[in-house]
């Protein structure tokens, strides 16, 4: 907040976001460049201690600009569909060799075009996807470099669609089955075992859960090489959480505190660990920006209706998630709140943004700002209610760059007969 007369106005970084409205519309996800970087450093310190590789889960945020920034930092990125590896690939041809793919449906194809850019490491998540690599892998005549995903049935404090690390899960192979896969797996010919691999889950701010995980995958490193297994990598997944609700502490704290719990399962094993995180890298570094195109009453209850829509970030609708909400433009002497329902123009209850949220006092035409929607936000919106989806700008000190134009009603209609 910056103080302009007697006037409080949002910044991003040194951008007032009413002028970015303004000039590119709303509704508008704004990003600061300087916050995905520094948050990406912090990750980066937090594990200087022993030998790390961050690959970025592309599928928080997949804008190609973001990608590029991220790549220009050393980032690696973890992708999960054919679709996320081309989009890594036209923001860094040479990152390749820094991906790794997740996911439970890989297709041949898929796997085909992963094995052709000579990926990482392919997280593997269950026999038949094994074997289908090996096929892929045997027909171009390479060598897929391997790692198991395992369930190592933790509990993680988390939304039940997020949390994936336990046995009723439909991800990563039971822990108890693993060492007989990987040995089937290191008597395939075009399979190279190198890695274990987990993900417990998304949006888990009790790092404990981690270190419980960690625990058992480091037990299995232990018996699969004394097996004579060679594992050089251990992939730890993503999953830490971010403060939606309550503002917390300083990030290099909290993702230490992270590195803690899962380092120190792993002393001594002299592994290399990779990172798969999403969230926490660029979920704080965007916000949505909408205004209020009515204000409505019924029997007292008071509703805000915006011009953004589940269509544009759909985590209240699909998790009952969270997200602080602030006006853009306050006036000092205001002191007025309000109980309100931030609510989108969609034919759908489940279109809004908060539900008895106490506000400031805001009139029709006011900017809001939907903070912490830089993760999971864009990559999740939709064309329903034939809403073309709104633009992207990324700030960077003073200057905004539209990193993804406004969509038209045109673009929606162009596919279709
Ligand atoms: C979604 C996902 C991530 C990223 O999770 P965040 O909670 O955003 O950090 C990492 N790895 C895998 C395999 C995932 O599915």
């Amino acid at each position: 907040m910056s103080d302009l007369g007697a006037e409080f106005v949002l910044y991003c970084e040194e951008a007032a976001l009413p002028r970015l409205a303004e000039r590119y519309g709303k509704p508008l996800y704004v990003y600061s460049a300087a916050m995905i970087t520094q948050r990406y450093e912090a990750f980066d310190a937090a594990f200087r201690r022993i030998p790390h590789m961050i690959c970025y889960s592309v599928k928080a945020n997949s804008n190609l600009s973001i990608l590029r920034l991220l790549a220009k930092k050393g980032c690696g990125f973890d992708v999960v569909s054919g679709g996320e590896l081309e989009r890594v690939l036209a923001a860094d041809r040479k990152a390749a060799s820094k991906v790794v793919f997740s996911g439970v449906g890989k297709t041949q194809e898929e796997l085909t075009a992963a094995l052709k850019v000579g990926i990482l490491l392919f997280n593997v998540e269950s026999e038949s996807e094994m074997w289908t690599l090996a096929e892929c892998a045997g027909r171009l005549r390479k060598t897929a470099p391997v790692a198991l995903r395992v369930n190592p049935d933790v509990a993680a404090e988390t939304h039940p669609y997020i949390s994936t690390g336990l046995h009723k899960h439909k991800f990563g192979v039971p822990i108890g089955d693993a060492r007989a896969l990987y040995s089937k797996a290191s008597g395939a010919r075009y399979l190279k075992v190198c890695g274990v691999s987990v993900h417990i889950g998304s949006q888990i701010t009790d790092v404990s859960a981690f270190g419980e995980a960690l625990t058992r995958v480091a037990q299995l490193v232990r018996e699969l090489r004394s097996e004579g297994h060679r594992i050089d990598y251990v992939d730890a997944g993503g999953g830490l959480g971010i403060a939606y609700e309550t503002p917390s502490g300083e990030f290099p704290d909290y993702v230490a505190q992270y590195a803690r719990a899962l380092t120190t399962p792993l002393q001594g094993l002299d592994v290399r660990l990779l990172l798969e995180p999403g969230r926490s890298i660029v979920g704080p570094a965007g916000l949505l920006l909408t205004s209020v195109i009515y204000r409505k009453k019924n029997d007292g209850k008071r509703f805000l209706v915006v011009d953004a829509a589940m269509n544009d970030l759909i985590r209240p609708a699909l998790y009952g998630a969270y997200h602080e909400i602030v006006p853009v433009v306050r006036h000092s002497g205001d002191a007025e709140t309000e109980v309100v329902d931030v609510v989108g123009p969609v034919c759908e209850t489940g279109d809004f943004f908060a539900r008895d949220r106490e506000l400031p006092e805001v009139q029709e035409g006011d900017l809001l700002a939907i903070l912490d929607a830089g993760a999971y936000g864009m990559v999740l919106t939709s064309n329903y209610n034939t809403r073309p989806r709104p633009a992207e700008v990324l700030v960077t000190g003073k200057s905004a760059k539209v990193i993804r134009r406004r969509e038209r009603v045109s673009d929606l209609l162009r596919a279709e007969e």
